[in-house]
C-alpha cells in the first residue's frame, strides 16, 4: 500500500478548521480491520503526505519507482490518494506502467477517516480485496490501473471526478465499469484488460508537462488564443471544443492552429461534453480543424488525453509518431 495523502488521512486543524494532511499511523489506527482482512500488507508512505492538489509528475515517477522496485514481491498495489487529482494520477500511471499484469488500485475518500459517516473504511478495505482478488487460474482478476470508489471499480484512464460532495465522486462516462460491489464484488470480466504474457512489464518515468488545456467558448478572442499558441514553452495543447469536436469558423483561428501544428506543436481535440466522442469529419466546423492538422482525442477524458500526451512527449518521440499513438489505444484509454 502506498500512502500519498488526501482527505482519507486528513485531520482538522483546531484553529482554522481546515483539513490538513496527516501521517499513515493515524489512518491505520482508525482502521483496525486492515489487520484482519486476510491480506498481508506492507506500507510505503510519502515522506510528506500531500493534498492531491499538490500532485506533480515527479510524484507519479515516485509511485512508479515504488511499484517497479517491489513488482515481483507483491500480488497487487493499493494507492491511497486525494480525490481531487486521482483521475489524473490513475491515467498517468496507466501509461507509465507498461504491460502491467498486476492490479494497481487507487482509492481515497470524501470524508476523513475520523468522521462518523466516513466512506474511507469501505473504500480502503474493498480496494485491498480487489487488489488481492484472483481468478480460477490464480491470476490477478484486475491486472490494470483502476480507481475503486463508492461501490464502483473504474478503469483509471476512463475516470473523472464528477462531484465535490457526493460519496459517488467518480464516473466512467465512456466505458463500462469493471466491477460493482454490494454484498459481493461482481466483476464484469468482459471489460477488464487481459495482459499479453509475451510482453514484459516496463516502468517508465518521464513525462513532459509543457502542455496547456484550453477551452473554447462563444466570443473567444484572437489575442487570447494567440497568447497561448505562440509560446515556445507550450509544445502540446489539449483543445476542448464544442460537441463532436467543432470550433467557430474564423479564419484567424484556423490560421493560428495550423501555424502552431507546422511549428511542431501537437494539438489534441477533446469534446467539452461529458460523454461521446470527437468526429471532426461530421460538420464543416470540425472538418476545418482536421484540415489544420489537429489530432482527434476520440472519446478520451481530459485527464487521459493530457497525461497520454505528456507521456508520449516525455519519450522524445517525433510529432508524427505522437500523432500515430494518439490515434491508437495504448492502455484502453480510447475506443477506436
Ligand atoms: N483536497 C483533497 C485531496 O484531493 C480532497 C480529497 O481527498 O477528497 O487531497
Amino acid at each position: 500500500m502506498i500512502y500519498t495523502g488526501g482527505t482519507i488521512g486528513m485531520v482538522r486543524n483546531a484553529a482554522t478548521l481546515a483539513l490538513e494532511s496527516c501521517d499513515f499511523e493515524n489512518l491505520a489506527a482508525n482502521i483496525p480491520e486492515m489487520k484482519h482482512c486476510g491480506a498481508d500488507i506492507d506500507t510505503v508512505t510519502f515522506e510528506h503526505p500531500i493534498d492531491s492538489s499538490d500532485m506533480t509528475p515527479r510524484h507519479w515517477a515516485d509511485m512508479v519507482h515504488i511499484i517497479a522496485d517491489n513488482y515481483n514481491s507483491y500480488d497487487g498495489f493499493v494507492i491511497l490518494h486525494g480525490t481531487d487529482t486521482m483521475a489524473f494520477t490513475a491515467s498517468a500511471l496507466s501509461f507509465l506502467l507498461e504491460n502491467l499484469s498486476k492490479p494497481v488500485i487507487l482509492t481515497g475518500s470524501q470524508l476523513p477517516i475520523e468522521a462518523i459517516r466516513t466512506d474511507a473504511k469501505e473504500n480502503l478495505l474493498t480496494a485491498i480485496e480487489i487488489a488481492a482478488a484472483c481468478d480460477e487460474n490464480g491470476r490477478a482478476m484486475v491486472p490494470e490501473v483502476c480507481i475503486y470508489f463508492h461501490e464502483k471499480l473504474i478503469r483509471g484512464n476512463r475516470s473523472s471526478k464528477i462531484s465535490a460532495n457526493n460519496l459517488a465522486a467518480f464516473s466512467s462516462s465512456n466505458y463500462p465499469i469493471l466491477a460493482r460491489t454490494g454484498t459481493e464484488i461482481e466483476f464484469h470480466r468482459e471489460y477488464i484488460r487481459t495482459p499479453d504474457p509475451a510482453k514484459p512489464f516496463k516502468a517508465n518515468y518521464d513525462m513532459d508537462p509543457s502542455i496547456i488545456i484550453f477551452s473554447l467558448f462563444p466570443g473567444i478572442q484572437r489575442e487570447a488564443v494567440e497568447g497561448i499558441l505562440s509560446k515556445d514553452s507550450v509544445k502540446g495543447v489539449i483543445f476542448r471544443t464544442f460537441g463532436s469536436g467543432n470550433a467557430p469558423e474564423r479564419e484567424w483561428l484556423v490560421d493560428l492552429l495550423s501555424d502552431a501544428v507546422r511549428n511542431g506543436k501537437t494539438i489534441v481535440n477533446i469534446t467539452q461534453c461529458a460523454t461521446g466522442k470527437v468526429q471532426m469529419e461530421k460538420y464543416r466546423t470540425g472538418r476545418q480543424l482536421l484540415e489544420a492538422g489537429i489530432v482527434s482525442g476520440h472519446d478520451s477524458t481530459v485527464e487521459a488525453a493530457l497525461t497520454k500526451l505528456m507521456y508520449l512527449m516525455g519519450q522524445g518521440l517525433s510529432q508524427e509518431e505522437i500523432r500515430r499513438q494518439m490515434n491508437i489505444s495504448i492502455a484502453g484509454e480510447i475506443t477506436i
